[in-house]
């Protein structure tokens, strides 16, 4: 079934053979996540031979908590993509429709989910990355609050903006690997807060958001943002209410809000992202990592030719990205989307002074036909439309299934504010029941 699917680019087991939470769970690692001797490409060209030497943070916690990794899933290119089809492997087909993406870009650890290849999977999520594929497979993914999790050994694509997070099929097991990985590193300055009295709400000590799993949303009030369903398709907004109202019926209050800025996140999303990015992979130079075109010739060719092995999409966004913080246009384009950025923040502050989760379809569209929205990418970023404002705010965020419209998988996202893994964890387990 998984050569099928295609849902990991290395299929290999590791076991340490510990005693924990997780034992006796298979897991899938989203192939940006190092694995110490075992080969993590990115899904891209450049690095289809590089093996890492060291394990990242999630892998070491997540493999110590008695997990058994079963494979490298399949992803986006550097995580650029919302459909897996980037990927220089071949893309994923999704489970619940195989003529249909599975979202992305951590497609391949969704899928392999949804179809029951691994109990659990870690995907990334820069702008919607595990939460995109967990409502196009019909499973559950969370992105945790900015900090909550170790970043270390995760390639980056945007560091501002991404976090590491939890995929299983329900959302008491989606949470007990949260559990697992969460908590300050070292290793990751942004995951101290610990030790900054401000952010004294982040949990330095052992966390237990499986038993947030509680299904008890009586008194909980959700925001309904406008923005949020505006545009979306009727198949998907239809069976986002209708899950709604079923939280209505378990003592839950719900009150229209407004998130005007959210208008402008995804633009503001892809300009950071890409500048970020065009800085990031600066790295593969054909001297430090991956593949390399050779010597000869001076650097500058040298570094060109290398870069060649960089697939369309993420060309596309070196470019656009180095373009958006060059001189002269700076101004224009990067600093006008902090601004945006700010806005949407403070939008989501506001709100949150008035309700405790915010809910919304995951994506505006039900799963793509695999092929249909690679002609044309800008069709591609506006699906990560109600994604990308979380990441831009560094709100913890997760999808579950609401059910399903012309028999596919559609998802049902809570936003809850910094470090309200618990609330966003209750709610979803109410949809579950
Ligand atoms: N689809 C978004 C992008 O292409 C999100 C990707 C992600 O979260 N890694 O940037």
């Amino acid at each position: 079934m998984s050569t099928d699917l295609n849902l990991y680019i290395t299929e290999e087991t590791v076991d340490r053979g510990a005693e924990g939470p997780l034992a006796g769970e298979t897991i899938a690692i989203k192939d940006n996540i190092s694995t110490e001797g075992v080969r993590t490409t990115c899904g891209s060209e450049m690095l289809a031979d590089y093996v890492p030497p060291y394990d990242a943070t999630v892998v070491e916690r997540a493999l110590a908590a008695g997990a058994t990794m079963v494979g490298k899933a399949n992803m986006d290119e550097f995580g650029m993509g919302t459909t897996t089809e980037t990927s220089a492997f071949g893309p994923t087909r999704n489970p619940a429709d195989t003529d249909r993406v599975p979202g992305g870009s951590s497609g391949g650890s969704a899928a392999a989910v949804a179809a029951g290849a691994a109990d659990l999977a870690l995907g990334s999520d820069t702008g919607g990355s595990v939460r995109c594929p967990a409502a196009f497979c019909g499973v559950v993914g969370i992105k945790p609050t900015y900090g909550l999790v170790s970043r270390y050994g995760l390639v980056a694509y945007a560091n501002s903006l991404e976090q590491i997070g939890p995929i299983a099929s329900t959302v008491e097991d989606t949470a007990a690997l949260l559990d697992a990985i969460a908590g300050p590193d070292e290793r990751d300055a942004t995951t101290r807060y610990d030790e900054i009295d401000e952010f004294d709400r982040h949990p330095a000590e052992a966390t237990d958001y499986a038993a947030a799993a509680d299904g008890d949303v009586d008194g909980m009030t959700i925001g309904i943002p406008t923005e949020l369903f505006d545009g979306a398709d009727e198949r998907v907004v239809e069976t986002v209410d209708h899950a709604i109202g079923s939280l209505e019926s378990r003592g839950a209050e719900t009150v229209e809000v407004s998130l005007p800025s959210v208008d402008h996140a995804v633009q503001a999303y892809y300009v950071i992202a890409m500048s970020e990015a065009s800085s990031n992979l600066a790295r593969f130079d054909g001297v430090r990592y991956g593949h390399s075109a050779g010597h000869d010739g001076n650097w500058n060719e040298t570094f060109a030719e290398t870069r060649e092995a960089f697939g369309a999409e993420v060309k596309r966004r070196i470019l656009l990205g180095t373009y958006a913080l060059s001189e002269g246009y700076h101004d224009k384009y990067y600093k006008k989307a902090q601004d945006a950025r700010a806005w949407v923040k403070q939008d989501f502050d506001a709100a949150f002074e008035e309700v405790d989760v915010l809910a919304s379809p995951t994506m505006p569209v039900l799963p793509f036909e695999l092929g249909e929205s690679l002609e044309d990418p800008l069709q591609m970023y506006l699906a990560d439309a109600n994604t990308t404002p979380v990441n831009l705010a560094n709100l913890p965020a997760i999808s579950v299934p609401a059910g399903t419209a012309d028999g596919l998988p559609v998802g049902l996202q809570f936003v809850g504010p910094r470090f309200g893994e618990e609330t966003i964890i209750r709610a979803a387990s109410a949809v579950e029941d």
